[in-house]
């Protein structure tokens, strides 16, 4: 979303504006098609900085008329629109600041919220790469080999061992019995190869 925004992570106590690169560009090839980047041929000389916004690719614009010397109740992109465009802005509504909170405790709030909600699922996906096998899967495996064949076992099954330092299934080993010494996690795999078969 484009928008005005403080973030001082990365922008210090600037207010800045983040133009959606693929909707200003569609913006500018529509209303002046000169074919050159709008940032560099428009917006730049027109007296815009770009920020970078560390190394996500995003960035914040300052400039006159869109971020200096604007009253901050009243904000609108058409400075920035006349710049890109060659033509008078016509926003007539006013955009709000969102604002980027990045205090230590604000930060150690946001981590908590990521372990909450990922951590589970981190914790579930470690678990299947030593926990066995289940039933169930072992049970489908059976079933999934007689309709595929060994040949189609074993090559599936190398695939899905692979890095884990599971052994490949021996010349007279059952393919139950090789099963067997999967991992949840490997077995998974596994029956994905065999059914997309
Ligand atoms: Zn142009």
């Amino acid at each position: 979303m484009s928008g005005f925004a403080r973030d001082t992570k990365y922008y210090g106590d600037r207010l800045v504006y983040e133009p959606l690169e693929s909707k200003w560009r569609g913006y500018h090839a529509q209303h002046c098609g000169c074919g050159q980047d709008w940032l560099e041929a428009h917006a730049v000389p027109a007296g815009f900085t770009v920020i970078p916004r560390g190394r996500t690719g995003y960035y914040g614009l300052v400039g006159p008329g869109l971020t200096e010397g604007v009253d901050e109740e009243k904000l609108t992109a058409n400075a920035l629109w006349e710049a890109a465009t060659g033509k008078p802005g016509a926003q007539t509504w006013y955009e709000s600041v969102r604002v980027t909170c990045r205090s230590p405790e604000v930060e150690a709030a946001r981590k908590a919220e990521n372990e909450r909600v990922y951590g589970p699922r981190r914790e579930r996906a470690a678990q299947a790469k030593t926990e066995p096998a289940t039933e169930a899967q072992l049970k489908y495996l059976a079933t999934l080999v007689e309709k595929v064949g060994k040949e189609r076992f074993d090559a599936e099954f190398a695939k899905a061992v692979k890095g884990t330092g599971i052994e490949l299934r021996r010349p007279r080993e059952r393919t139950a019995t090789a099963a067997k010494r999967l991992t949840k996690a490997a077995a998974r795999k596994l029956i994905t190869g065999l059914v997309g078969y």
